[in-house]
């Protein structure tokens, strides 16, 4: 048989019966149950045949589109020196979700979390000329994030693929046509990948710039995203960018202008979200969380509003890194770890704020109290210099759209790309810099791009629509066509099958054939979770040439000669 034909037989495919109790996640019980992934360690899974066939043609995809964008594809190291990310001012800043080692010599590493101290420095020691920019690259690499909350399978795993692109431009012009290239492809990729998806402005968070910066979002039930849109003009937004508008762009100067003094926060009086809004006089409907920051403007302690879902991976990414334990929301609220600095009450669906009663020690907060778990004996100590209270408004569902007014409409989405115009902020301080054709000195102007290249895998299987099992669009599914003889010892359907394996070789359609042994509705079982888009059945009408054939994507069967079936596959 040729490259296009598998033998089931000849395939690792675990399926299992069962759904295995820790997935919560559609998606994750899906790959799970199809002998796509399993897992080694929380957040850390081997990608098996099937699965890992899927990732190859996304790959696939993500490379046409990349390359057709003008990016050139290398590989970088995923061990980095600490040296140079200490050089960016991200060593300490990232916290506890860089992973950190030490080689024999004691030399301090990390394992990348994403690359652009790497790529800055390369650029800076190989590029020094304008002519040789415009400059954009790009890898599909495996990354490492030691994520507070690994979840969801791919979704938010430890250890994950990425499409990292970066981009070197010579005036923030050239920044903006090359932004608009990678849209354009990551436009096209997702939909190729057979995606829903919306591109949403977003908000810089841990990776900073200065300019412009969109993701890419799934709709999906169980992501950990805020979409917020206006069907009338077309805005959408994630909820901190939307949140943001709704407060009004203010700088972070106006922001210290405007707020407090913290000594007004180690009030006994501000116990309540009324008198917290009170005193910051914001109504308390808009209070999605309030940040008291240290005199480097680094966040340490929120207070979060109580009907709004808090996403505690992205909280506990804004303030640095905590393990939160809470025991009883109305009894005990506990907040330990911490390593790298700065740290706060996160995580709660309650509403949550430093009165005076609060410890804060060595960069964590801890306390207990009842009624709203508010925290006591707020004694800042050590190197906590807070300098003052800074506010995000939150938006509603059915709050007025900032561009036209009409009602915004709130959806959970996945994350699935995200794009950043970065600026000068790693290039100045890594020295990447060129001569211009005046010869003078200049420093190069950023931008990066990421897709989350195991993550659009699992998205892609949590839109699947629920009511069939797993149905993998033809761009990435992994066969595309499912042959199965009902009865593997049938001479008629051996032949029947035999036939539609060398047309579709012929034709170039890979084709996954059941070759097992096992009852029909074993076979059947397996394949309605292995998902692949079509289907030819072959059993009792093998003798007059007929078999069964199944467009899942569309539902329903129907009995045809095995050349129609054939035909319709390519
Ligand atoms: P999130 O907000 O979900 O934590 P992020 O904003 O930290 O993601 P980026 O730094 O923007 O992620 O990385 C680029 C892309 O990598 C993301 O858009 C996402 O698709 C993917 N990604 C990020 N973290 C993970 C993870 N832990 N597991 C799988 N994919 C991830
Ligand atoms: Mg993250
Ligand atoms: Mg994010
Ligand atoms: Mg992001």
């Amino acid at each position: 048989m040729s490259r296009y034909i598998i033998k089931q037989t000849s395939l690792l495919i675990p399926t299992l019966r069962e759904a295995p109790a820790e997935a919560e996640a559609r998606s994750h019980q899906l790959l799970l149950r199809a002998g796509f992934i399993r897992q080694l360690a929380a957040g850390i899974y081997s990608y098996l045949p099937l699965g890992w066939r899927v990732l190859r043609r996304i790959q696939t995809i993500v490379r046409e589109e990349m390359d057709q964008a003008g990016f050139q594809e290398l590989h970088l190291p995923a061990m980095q020196p600490a040296e140079l990310w200490e050089r960016s001012g991200r060593y300490g800043a990232y916290g506890a979700e860089l992973i950190r080692l030490q080689d024999r010599h004691e030399r301090e590493f990390v394992l990348g979390p994403t690359h652009e101290e790497v790529i800055t420095a390369l650029a800076a020691s190989e590029v020094n000329s304008y002519r040789k920019l415009p400059l954009r690259l790009y890898q599909i690499q495996t990354k490492f994030r030691d994520e507070r909350r690994p979840r969801f399978g791919l979704l938010r795993g430890r250890e994950f693929l990425m499409k990292d692109a970066y981009s070197f431009d010579r005036s923030w012009e050239e920044l903006d046509r090359t932004y608009q290239a990678v849209r354009d492809a990551y436009r096209r990729i997702f939909t190729r990948c057979g995606l829903k998806f919306s591109m949403v402005e977003a908000e810089a968070g841990a990776i900073g710039g200065e300019g412009e910066t969109h993701e890419f979002m799934a709709p999906a039930e169980i992501g950990e995203d805020t979409i917020v849109s206006c069907l009338a003009c077309g805005y959408a937004a994630n909820l901190e960018k939307a949140a943001a508008a709704a407060a009004g762009e203010h700088s972070a100067d106006e922001a210290e202008r405007q707020a407090p003094a913290i000594e007004k926060v180690a009030t006994p009086n501000t116990r309540t979200i009324e008198e917290v809004s009170a005193f910051l006089g914001v109504p308390a409907s808009h209070i999605l969380k309030t940040m008291i920051y240290r005199a480097d403007d680094k966040p340490v302690a929120a207070v979060v509003r109580g009907d709004h879902e808090v996403n505690e991976n992205k909280l506990a990414a804004a303030i640095g890194c905590v393990t939160l334990e809470l025991a009883d929301p109305q009894e005990v609220l506990k907040v330990t770890g911490a390593p790298h600095g700065y740290a706060g009450p996160v995580g709660l669906d309650i509403p949550v704020y430093l009165d005076r009663d609060a410890v804060l020690y060595g960069g964590a907060v801890a306390g207990a109290g009842e009624e709203h778990a508010h925290l006591r004996n707020v004694v800042p100590s050590r190197d906590f210099q807070p300098a003052h209270i800074g506010d995000y408004r939150s938006v509603q569902e059915g709050d007025r759209c900032p561009n036209c007014g009409e009602t915004l409409h709130f959806a959970k989405g996945i994350e699935v790309g995200h794009v950043f115009k970065l600026g000068t902020k790693y290039s100045s301080v890594l020295n990447a810099g060129y001569t211009d054709e005046a010869g003078r000195e200049q420093t190069m102007i950023m931008g990066c791009y990421g897709i989350g290249v195991s993550r659009l895998l699992s998205a892609v299987a949590e839109q699947s629509p629920a009511e069939q099992g797993m149905c993998w669009p033809l761009g990435i599914a992994p066969y595309s066509v499912h042959l199965i003889p009902v009865s593997a010892q049938d001479p008629d359907q051996a032949a029947v099958v035999e036939q539609i394996a060398k047309e579709l070789a012929r034709q170039g359609v890979e084709c996954l054939v059941d070759d097992r042994e096992e009852r029909p509705g074993v076979k059947f079982k397996d394949a309605d979770l292995i998902g692949l888009p079509l289907r030819i059945v072959v059993g009792k009408r093998a003798g007059e040439g007929i078999v069964e054939w199944t467009d899942r994507r569309a539902g329903g069967r129907t009995e045809i000669a095995w050349q129609e079936a054939a035909r319709l596959a390519a």
